[in-house]
């Protein structure tokens, strides 16, 4: 069988891989890929006509050349445009979730509301597409509990940085201007906002797969999301300054920076209760609120609270980057199978297994370089900041064959002694995977083979892992 991936980070890398490990798989393509997504056995990028398919139109076309039986989509913008509908209006089989249940990741106000019919739970919210309103929500929720947090988000896609946390009604309603009327931080997508209560606890990151009709939890992954360890008090007071905010000591979020899989402190009770409270009930109500089966991957960014409930926060319609390079590689289900099997509805006959094995990520991202010459302007503070790319990679030779690098910004260039070399294309260029039969056996493993590979401005952190050996 012929698998086309559609994605362009490491999740496509590692989804391909995946792919690639089924006995009943021939060929994983992947679009637009990057220059990891070749390294893998049985995978290549795709391309029609010498050109990389992008737009659906042509990953339609591309999968009807090569007669792909299976498409499976990584990022939401393409899920958003209807990519799941538009590939099987025309008899392909494609893996995501159609346009319509995007809806639950690409507007929170819709999803927070179908949530509260379904009672599943969420913090205290209320939609406004009236600034003003929105602040006398704000004035009256904070009389009633002075000291009270509040979180407002943009109803909209906004790069998972829509949301600000408030710690104080004065903060709070200047989000609401900076929003809804001036700069209009998110464009429309800020035309309607959610306030909802800002709620103490721990987050946790939950995948589950559905068919529509059963759903299955995945293993999680504790992942980091500040671009600096704690301790790095002078990076980012550093960072800040070179990224034109020098009154701001914030350590700045990213993508993800790395992770590990299994979770520390997901256990069977725990993950049974998000399945009945949560997970179940959300695919279920979905399905009776919108006549549609939702099939596919399905996240929610969740609050635990001290007495172990948990509260929606966010719902993705999608695996996370890095997540799934970390989770993925412990999948022991044949992912072909298990594929077909989602989209037949036939998930109940395969339940997933999982490696006891720990994998741990770290991702390497382009920091503050040394300025190459040809760049003119003020030093760049580095992702998640302006950075430089285009700089050669070295030592990923140098790796060991058992620990897996997935590449999220990478691409094939000559330097100028007409050598075929790897560049970074972007502020994360690459996910180091190691696993180990126990956290501390990944973690050294990964560290130790980082430190082979080198390029201008690579930069990582160094506290994946620690606090939980
Ligand atoms: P991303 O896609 O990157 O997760 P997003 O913009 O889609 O971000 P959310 O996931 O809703 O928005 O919120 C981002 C972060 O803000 C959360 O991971 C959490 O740390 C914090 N947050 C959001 N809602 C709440 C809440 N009600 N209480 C406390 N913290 C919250």
């Amino acid at each position: 069988n012929r698998v086309l991936v559609v994605d362009a980070g490491g999740r496509g890398n590692a989804i391909a891989h995946a792919f690639a490990r089924s006995g009943s798989v021939e060929r994983v393509y992947v679009a637009p890929g990057n220059a990891g997504s070749e390294m893998m056995d049985k995978c290549r990028l795709a391309a029609i006509e010498g050109k990389v398919p992008r737009s659906i139109s042509e990953l339609l076309a591309f999968v009807k050349k090569e007669r792909i039986d299976l498409t499976f989509v990584g990022p939401e913008g393409y899920l958003s445009e209807g990519i799941v509908d538009i590939f099987q209006e025309d008899g392909q089989r494609i893996l995501g979730p159609k346009r319509e249940a995007a809806v639950l990741e690409n507007s929170k106000c819709q999803t927070k509301d179908l949530l509260k019919k379904l009672r599943v739970p969420v913090p205290p919210c209320q939609n406004f597409s009236d600034p003003q309103e929105a602040k006398e929500y704000v004035q009256q929720r904070c009389s009633e509990e002075p000291g009270r947090g509040l979180v407002v988000k943009a109803d909209g896609l906004a790069a998972g940085k829509g949301s600000i946390v408030c710690a104080t009604p004065e903060e709070a309603a200047s989000a609401i201007e900076r929003i809804m009327v001036s700069p209009r931080l998110f464009g429309e997508a800020g035309d309607r906002i959610e306030i909802e209560d800002r709620l103490e606890g721990r987050e946790l990151m939950f995948f589950a797969l559905s068919d529509g009709h059963t759903v299955q939890a995945m293993q999680s992954a504790l992942d980091y999301k500040q671009a600096f360890s704690p301790d790095e008090s002078v990076a980012i007071r550093l960072f800040n300054k070179l990224a034109g905010n020098p009154n701001q000591d914030n350590n700045p979020n990213t993508g993800g920076m790395g992770g590990f899989s299994p979770h520390p402190w997901l256990d069977e009770e725990l993950t049974e209760r998000i399945m009945k409270k949560i997970a179940l009930p959300t695919v279920r109500g979905f399905k009776e609120s919108s006549g549609q089966e939702y099939r596919g991957v399905i996240y929610f960014g969740l609050m635990i609270s001290e007495d172990r409930e948990p509260a929606v926060l966010e719902i993705n319609v999608r695996l996370g980057d890095p997540e799934a390079e970390v989770i993925l590689p412990r999948l022991q289900t044949d992912f072909y199978q298990l594929s077909m099997a989602v989209m037949d509805g036939r998930l109940d006959e395969l339940p997933l297994q999982w490696s006891d094995d720990f994998c741990l990520g770290i991702c390497a991202i382009s920091g503050r370089a040394i300025k190459p010459l040809s760049s003119t302007g003020p030093e760049r503070p580095g992702y998640p900041g302006e950075h430089y790319t285009n700089m050669p990679i070295n030592g990923l030779e140098r790796v060991d064959p058992e620990v897996i690098v997935y590449h999220n910004g990478t691409a094939w260039g000559t330097d100028s002694a007409g050598n075929r070399r790897l560049y970074t294309t972007g502020g994360r260029v690459f996910t180091l995977v190691a696993r180990g039969k126990s956290l501390a056996e990944a973690r050294a493993k990964a560290y130790e083979n980082i430190k082979r590979v080198r390029f201008n401005g690579m930069r990582y952190r160094k506290d994946i892992g620690l606090r939980y050996i």
